[in-house]
């Protein structure tokens, strides 16, 4: 039977053959493995096998989960990549090595007397709503300068910008504006594509791809 490290692996290999193909190098494009409601039990073979980076959707998950895990491994690199209340932003400032879910200016607010507090600079992304869906998180696109803006003013460390496009969509007019935006705003990091669409992504210049179901199997 295919193990989570054997489908590890064949997502690294075909992430590798879509950065060859788009001319990128093989690193270019981090591949990090979201383990949300997966436990720990599930997730060490993949962090013996060498994976580093891991993408978690809620911050009490990943205080349940992470602790024990990153301290027999400290140099893994934990994501938030789900969407964040502004009264848990100490937490996840506190858990979370990226937050890839940076959405409005409370929670800038929130984020950047965190930081502060903690003397700890978590690199962020500003999520943006690239198709309009009124269930779904994100900034909308016309109030993203407004945003970026106003991050900039607190001096938070914002690296990139990160869609979720809509499912059903084809995703990669998405990801293709995401990468202008990002462009024009001096943004170096794209956080694009899932397990369906991750080599799309890395065609179209992510810098971050977030693939679960590929690696670890549907979830229940
Ligand atoms: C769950 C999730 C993923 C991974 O999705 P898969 O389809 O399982 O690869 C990626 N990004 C976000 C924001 C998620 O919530």
């Amino acid at each position: 039977m295919e193990t989570p490290v054997d489908r590890l692996h064949a997502v690294l290999e075909k992430l590798a053959t879509a950065a060859k193909r788009a001319k990128r190098a093989p690193g270019d494009a981090a591949l990090i493995a979201v383990s949300k409601t997966y436990a720990a039990e599930a997730v060490l073979p993949v962090l013996v096998a060498g994976q580093r980076h891991f993408g978690e959707n809620r911050v009490q998950e990943a205080q349940a989960k992470w602790p024990q895990l990153k301290s027999a491994y400290p140099d893994v690199v934990l994501h938030l990549i789900g969407s964040l209340q502004s009264n848990k932003a100490a937490d996840a400032v506190a858990q979370f090595d990226m937050i890839h879910t940076l959405d409005r200016t409370s929670l800038a607010d929130a984020l950047a007397k965190a930081m502060q507090a903690q003397g700890k600079s978590v690199p962020c992304f500003v999520q943006v709503n690239t198709g309009d869906e009124s269930q779904k998180g994100g900034v909308a696109l016309e109030g993203l300068p407004a945003l970026l803006a106003y991050a900039q003013n607190l001096s938070l460390p914002v690296t990139g910008l990160m869609c979720i496009p809509p499912v059903g969509e084809n995703p990669a007019p998405h990801f293709a504006l995401l990468a202008k935006l990002a462009k024009r705003h001096g943004l170096k990091e794209l956080s694009i594509g899932m397990s369906l669409d991750a080599e799309t992504a890395v065609a179209l210049g992510a810098t971050y791809v977030r693939v679960g179901s590929a690696i670890f199997g549907a979830r229940g």
